[in-house]
């Protein structure tokens, strides 16, 4: 028998309207540089995305699930981006602004983006590629920057304040299928072409909800969330629209992500809470360590798209920030896993080691361990294989153009549909996932594995090293051995011997894992997420550009 429940879709415009009138007076409030940040209640948010969607309605002709595309910084407009599209029916494609252009040309082509929403300062990157776009017919501008670029376009250029000024400030929101798309992000393509993930009303609806419990990250009105993830970075890991439902309010860094005006943003706004890859609070770190401030009222900071090295997490939780490591990927929405403490362990021993794992899986995903031959391997803390995931906001598939099949590719997808997510690690009895690597990062010597991710949070423990990245290069002998690749603070002497010492001190690393091959470089070379791009380093020493 069915239920008597109501069935009430959970859309995207519902976050909305629930946010804009309960939450009204929350802000998001956007850096601007130097001069007073800009400010904008969750009211006046709500009022412009319905602005937003009657302008991309009526004068764009956006209909049915047209893609409507944001190369944009976080900021408000941003925010009213978020919103409007999918609210109206149409779905938001977030761009990443690092990609390389031949990449961004890719994806927009197979998107079929119609329009490009683009900030001022983001024309010289869009406006070179736009003859290469046959389907993009409106470009938006919104904030400052040269529009000269953009004469002779064929597409026609709007600007995002004159286009919504004076439209109506309510829409009536359709009452559309909770399954049906509403936003999509393409992964970065480390292997092959990019892949599309597009996120339902449904997915996105379920996963804000449990952004906000106490188990993940668990804000209130009373919190400022500085998100630095960036919104094209797997949807800010839901911030968002998660603050929407509970009235959390935002600081965008808009453009300035450097570690200065970062610290500088959170030395006079007093964020609560922060989330961002490593590689963005290492570099904080750095600056806090040469102009030192106060920085405790920042209780909580989400760590998470690269293994948080346990340096970094002791360094912050001496600062007063204390780090919350997750899990996640473009294709789990992305929140798989979170790395709260159990009741047992909070205040013994035990409790940084629990936090370092990547965490527990919440109740809606499902995770198991596969090993080489397929066989399921017990949750004993010891068994290593692939982590499979599945739940309401994990991908079953990946997007192939609005008329055909999706894609689901073996080496992606398991025959029963669980999502292989191509990270190796084990899992606990009580349920923590301790990922070992990526399976494409693990050195593979003499026929035993060595962890990447292990080598490199011991060298980034050593005072002397800022960044420490590790890769697999080929070995005549072993087959694989690991390079380490480091970068020093400034001043700092430490040499190979010394680090390598190191390393073999109170048994950090064992010995035949130690790596023979060394180099030391001003930066590691990053993804367009920042992270440390391993496919990079293999080349460059393949090119003998790193010996
Ligand atoms: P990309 O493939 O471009 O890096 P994603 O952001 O989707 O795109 O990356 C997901 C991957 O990032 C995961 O499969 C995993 O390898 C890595 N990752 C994410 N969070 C963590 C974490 N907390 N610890 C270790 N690895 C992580």
């Amino acid at each position: 028998m069915l239920s008597t429940m109501q069935d009430v879709p959970l859309l995207i415009s519902r976050i909305l309207t629930h946010g804009s009138a309960v939450h009204g007076s929350s802000r998001v409030t956007t850096w601007t540089g130097d001069a007073e940040p800009h400010r904008r209640t969750f009211a006046e948010i709500g009022a412009r995305s319905a602005q937003l969607a009657h302008a991309l309605s009526d004068e764009l002709g956006v209909s049915g699930d047209d893609r409507v595309a944001t190369l944009m910084w976080n900021n408000a407009e941003h925010v009213e981006a978020y919103f409007a599209i999918p609210s109206m029916g149409a779905v938001l494609h977030t761009l990443n602004l690092r990609l390389p252009a031949e990449q961004l040309v890719w994806i927009v082509n197979h998107a079929a983006d119609k329009v490009v929403i683009v900030n001022g300062s983001l024309i010289p990157l869009i406006a070179p590629l736009l003859p290469q776009l046959p389907t993009v017919e409106h470009v938006v501008v919104s904030g400052p920057g040269d529009r000269a670029p953009l004469a002779g376009a064929a597409a026609r250029v709007h600007e995002y304040e004159e286009l919504i000024a004076g439209r109506p400030t309510a829409y009536d929101w359709p009452e559309l299928d909770e399954r049906r798309a509403a936003a999509m992000c393409y992964t970065s393509g480390t292997t092959g072409d990019p892949k599309g993930v597009v996120y339902s009303h449904r997915s996105i609806y379920l996963h804000s909800m449990q952004v906000n419990m106490t188990q993940s990250m668990g804000l209130t009105d009373e919190d400022t969330s500085l998100v630095v993830v960036p919104q094209f970075h797997v949807n800010a890991w839901g911030l968002p629209h998660a603050t929407f439902m509970t009235g959390v309010n935002m600081l965008m860094p808009d453009r300035f992500l450097q570690p200065a005006p970062l610290a500088e943003m959170i030395e006079r706004e007093r964020p609560s809470h922060a989330a961002a890859v490593p590689t963005i609070w290492q570099g904080l770190l750095g600056e806090l360590t040469a102009r030192p401030r106060d920085v405790s009222f920042l209780g909580q900071v989400t760590i998470g798209g690269a293994a948080c090295p346990p340096s970094l997490m002791a360094a912050f939780d001496r600062l007063g920030m204390r780090v919350c490591h997750a899990w996640g990927m473009t294709e789990t929405s992305p929140l798989g896993t979170v790395a709260r403490p159990p009741a047992h362990a909070v205040g013994t021993d035990e409790e940084f080691a629990y936090r370092l794992t990547q965490g527990r899986f919440p109740a809606s995903v499902e995770g198991r361990l596969t090993g080489a031959d397929g066989e399921r391997l017990p949750w004993d803390g010891k068994s290593a294989g692939e982590l499979e995931v599945r739940g309401p906001w994990i991908a079953g598939a990946y997007y192939n153009g609005p008329d055909a099949e999706p894609l689901r590719p073996d080496d992606k997808f398991s025959e029963d549909g669980w999502l292989k997510t191509g990270d190796v690690g084990t899992i606990s009895p009580d349920g923590f996932l301790t990922l070992t690597d990526r399976a494409k990062d693990v050195i593979k010597s003499g026929g035993e594995w060595i962890s990447s991710v292990e080598l490199e949070n011991a060298l980034m423990s050593h005072p002397d090293v800022a960044e420490a990245a590790v890769v697999a290069v080929p070995d005549e002998k072993w087959g694989e051995r690991p390079l380490a690749t480091v970068v020093l603070r400034p001043g700092a002497t430490a040499d190979f011997q010394t680090l390598r010492t190191f390393l073999a001190e109170e048994g950090r690393i064992a010995r035949w894992q130690l790596p023979e091959r060394w180099t030391i470089v001003e930066s590691v070379p990053k993804t367009s997420v920042g992270k440390f791009d391993k496919k990079v380093l293999r080349r460059q020493y393949a090119e003998g550009e790193l010996d």
